[in-house]
């Protein structure tokens, strides 16, 4: 389940950890998230988090979150939601399970909301920067 409040206290936790609060969309990825719109965004999100994070078993955990090419990367290491130790350390979800889809809807939810938080830092200005 996604509570807003909860989602907001844990974004400003993370905000304070000086690895986590380093990440920062740029001009190219609001370009990005302006171009293909918040939904398809949201898409891609689910479809990356349902191949890369969800199963039991991940071969490459810890390495399968690339560090550019997409604004929810980002966020995911931005929000502790890029590998298994990463979701145990910083939400408290299990390893050694296939997440349920409550929890991928969590997962998708703070990756999401790091995100609108960055685009209200940008002045809510998703990509209508000058080029
Ligand atoms: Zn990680």
């Amino acid at each position: 389940m996604v509570y807003v409040m909860e989602i907001e206290e844990l974004l400003k936790r993370l905000s304070k950890s000086k690895f986590r609060g380093s990440f920062h969309l740029k001009a190219k990825d609001f370009l990005y998230i302006k171009d293909k719109g918040l939904p398809k965004i949201e898409e891609h999100a689910y479809d990356f988090i349902n191949k890369r994070l969800k199963p039991k078993v991940i071969l490459n955990d810890g390495k399968q979150t690339p560090y550019r090419g997409h604004p929810v990367f980002i966020s995911q290491h931005a929000t502790g939601t890029c590998c298994r130790s990463c979701l145990y350390k910083w939400h408290k979800i299990p390893k050694d399970k296939e997440l349920t889809s409550d929890e991928v809807k969590y997962v998708v939810g703070v990756i999401m909301a790091w995100i609108n938080k960055e685009i209200k830092l940008n002045g809510g200005n998703n990509g209508n920067i000058s080029k």
